[in-house]
């Protein structure tokens, strides 16, 4: 099959000829008919997680083979973390966190970069009919964004920023905003924070927010830098919390007394529900459309990639 691959020597290459995947009695076969870039993708490629094989974790696919008979031929999405079902974090019910875990196109499980991948059926998620293919491809990092809310209680009398304006920010900002919340998002770009601006919500540039040290109570760090926390850290008020969705290939040095001196809440935030996520884009509350900037042929992924570095460029979709 076709595939985008982190080959041994870690460069990435278009495999025109990859081993296809096979599955076992628990696992799908799926045919990715859409994939999207994600930040993580570009970290992986740096080395992050030490990664090799087939990238690609966002996607809605067809499944073409499964046990379940139900499955067969249903649009699907599926959650990325694929769990042994017997170890001591499966018992508690933290499936997300299994010891034995593979990630899809992360860790150990061959990505969605493909023609085909394979997943637990358990983990798919079928894909309403009123949700687009290009809004479904967005439902594992709008699920993301959507944890915070599971993690933390965000009301109207709360001052929310929400720090970096690439996509995961966005979608972050725009799910929290459904709470009502003060909210601010913080970034560089013009062009990304139009993209919220035009939608009603709050924006600054962080170069602008020099004198508002220490005022918000809730402060999101999706940055995707290894500074983001020293930053966040300004911005909160004593008592107040941060939440991290950044992970970096380097992550920086921390004066951590700023921490214990102004009894700081520092919450890390990774993957979440993606029954939610897709009832969120079934409702029309986000809007995911102003974010795809690209839309590539799978056979120049590699092009994609390069192309996801480029800060004029937000979310670039691969058609398979
Ligand atoms: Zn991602
Ligand atoms: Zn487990």
């Amino acid at each position: 099959m076709r595939a985008i691959v982190i080959n041994d020597t870690g460069a990435i290459k278009f495999d025109p000829s990859h081993p296809a995947p096979v599955p076992n009695s628990s696992y799908a076969l799926i045919r990715p008919t859409l994939a999207g870039v994600c930040n993580t993708d570009l970290e992986l490629a740096k080395g992050y997680m030490g990664y090799k094989g087939v990238l690609g974790h966002e996607f809605t696919g067809i499944v073409e083979q499964a046990e379940d008979s139900e499955l067969i031929g249903k649009r699907v999405v599926s959650e990325i973390n694929f769990a042994c079902g017997h170890c001591t974090m499966c018992d508690r019910g933290l499936h997300r966190h299994c010891q034995n875990r593979t990630v899809l196109g992360i860790l150990g499980a061959s990505g969605a970069f493909a023609d085909y991948l394979i997943a637990p059926s358990q983990n798919l998620h079928i894909v309403p009919d009123s949700v687009s293919d290009r809004q479904a491809v967005f439902t594992e990092p709008l699920a993301a964004a959507l944890e915070i809310m599971e993690q933390i209680d965000i009301n109207p009398d709360q001052q929310v920023a929400v720090m970096g304006d690439g996509k995961l920010g966005l979608l972050i900002a725009q799910a929290l905003a459904t709470t009502g919340c003060d909210l601010t998002a913080i970034g560089r770009h013009e062009n990304r924070l139009s993209i919220l601006s035009g939608r009603g919500l709050k924006t600054a540039f962080d170069s602008e927010l020099k004198g508002e040290n220490s005022i918000f109570d809730v402060v999101i760090d999706a940055t995707g830098s290894p500074t983001g926390l020293a930053t966040a850290l300004d911005l909160v008020r004593p008592c107040g919390t941060i939440v991290l969705k950044t992970t970096v290939s380097n992550p920086g040095e921390l004066d951590i007394n700023r921490i214990v001196i102004d009894e700081i809440q520092v919450l890390g935030s990774r993957c979440g529900p993606f029954d939610k996520a897709l009832l969120a884009l079934e409702g029309g509350g986000i809007d995911v459309e102003p974010m795809i900037t690209d839309v590539l042929p799978l056979e120049r992924g590699v092009e994609a990639l390069k192309l996801a570095e480029d800060n004029t460029r937000l979310k670039i979709l691969l058609e398979i």
